[in-house]
């Protein structure tokens, strides 16, 4: 958390708000969230400088300044970006501030600090520390079903690690991916090597709809996360399995109970009828 809904939610927000902003000045109250940047370096980079544009690749921000470099921020964990007007008190763990000419302020908020704000050159974000390893955007038009197939193929991971692993398919954490394995009706014990291709395209398209659906509803908010003018999100309403342990799977026709099971030290929510466990004889997938 937040993942791609939540981050591209924020991406929007901030896009109509800083676009053609100038930064008049910021102040930065502690400089360990800065990943390969100096404090001076970045403060000089954003006073006087415009926002020509905010862009997003997988869980990152990209905040475009018109005179060359750009600003990378990770929310990690717990990170909340947003627009604040002038009167608005700042809570405790806010670690930057950029004043803005329009007398709003960017504020970024950060409690367990796995976020990071990464400063680049001119035209390099792609090689920023940050971007390098990042994979195919689950967004982009480069992420088609023929895309994840290839990630996928002769694979012996679980899928379900598969599509966290931000180097491949960029975006999805675990609250999305849980969703997304249940509306395909695939196991999240499966191996990818394992999906037959139409069980991958079931997949594929299953991963752009919840991502659709919760960036129509400003993402989902169990925690901290808020939007880009620092209200929560509304997809949490709609989760069909994240966070339902116990509760009746709603598929016409299934009721079987959701369940809970923790996978590289994080719960995986899903439904044992609608989602079979692989098993010798079974492939891990449901055919529908
Ligand atoms: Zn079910």
């Amino acid at each position: 958390m937040p993942e791609l809904p939540e981050v591209e939610t924020v991406r929007r927000d901030l896009h109509e708000h800083l676009v053609g902003r100038t930064i008049e000045s910021v102040c930065l109250n502690r400089d360990d969230i800065l990943l390969q940047t100096s404090a001076d370096a970045l403060a000089e980079a954003l006073r006087g400088a415009t926002v020509s544009s905010v862009d997003r690749r997988g869980k990152n921000l990209i905040i475009q300044l018109d005179r060359g470099p750009a600003v990378l921020i990770n929310l990690g964990m717990t990170g909340q970006l947003f627009i604040a007007d002038a009167e608005a008190k700042l809570a405790d763990h806010t670690h930057l501030v950029a004043q803005l000419s329009d007398g709003n302020r960017l504020v970024f908020r950060d409690i367990r600090r796995f976020g990071h704000v990464e400063l680049c050159a001119d035209g390099q974000a792609g090689e920023s520390c940050t971007l390098r390893k990042v994979g195919i955007d689950a967004m982009s038009e480069d992420f088609t079903a023929e895309a994840l197939a290839e990630i996928l193929r002769g694979r012996n991971a679980i899928i379900k690690s598969a599509l966290l692993d931000q180097s491949r398919v960029a975006g999805l954490g675990n609250i999305y991916v849980c969703e997304a394995l249940y509306r395909a009706g695939v196991s999240p014990l499966a191996r990818c090597g394992q999906l037959t291709p139409e069980a991958i395209r079931r997949l594929h398209r299953a991963i752009r709809q919840v991502l659709r659906e919760s960036i129509a509803a400003e993402g989902t908010t169990i925690s901290d996360y808020v939007t880009g003018t620092g209200v929560p999100g509304g997809f949490q309403k709609r989760l069909r399995v994240y966070g339902r342990e116990g509760e009746r799977c709603r598929k016409r026709g299934c009721g079987r109970r959701i369940e809970r099971i923790v996978q590289s030290n994080r719960s995986t929510f899903y439904c044992p009828g609608c989602q079979p466990d692989p098993a010798p004889g079974n492939n891990g997938v449901n055919a529908h």
